[in-house]
């Protein structure tokens, strides 16, 4: 769940993009405290790729919980018939 990837989709669909973790992170390094940052964690729910960014486009995305995210990007990856 590390790195710097953002989503690898042929097509960049930005309405499969939403947001985990909003303006922060909760790490190990912190204690899983919150930490204020501009960087907020934003996933793809179809190649289920997940990365941090400032970018604008980030206020357009729609907030998420990491459970359900991860339960669309199965979906959809079952629904492509792509097998993990
Ligand atoms: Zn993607």
């Amino acid at each position: 769940m590390s790195g710097g990837q953002s989503c690898t989709c042929e097509k960049k669909d930005r309405s499969k993009w939403v947001v985990l973790m909003r303006c922060g992170n909760a790490s190990a390094f912190s204690g899983y405290r919150f930490t204020r940052s501009s960087y907020s964690q934003v996933g793809c729910e179809m190649c289920g790729r997940i990365w941090r960014t400032n970018a604008k486009y980030v206020r357009e995305l729609p907030d998420r919980m990491v459970e359900a995210f991860q339960t669309a990007v199965e979906e959809n990856r079952q629904s492509e018939g792509v097998e993990s």
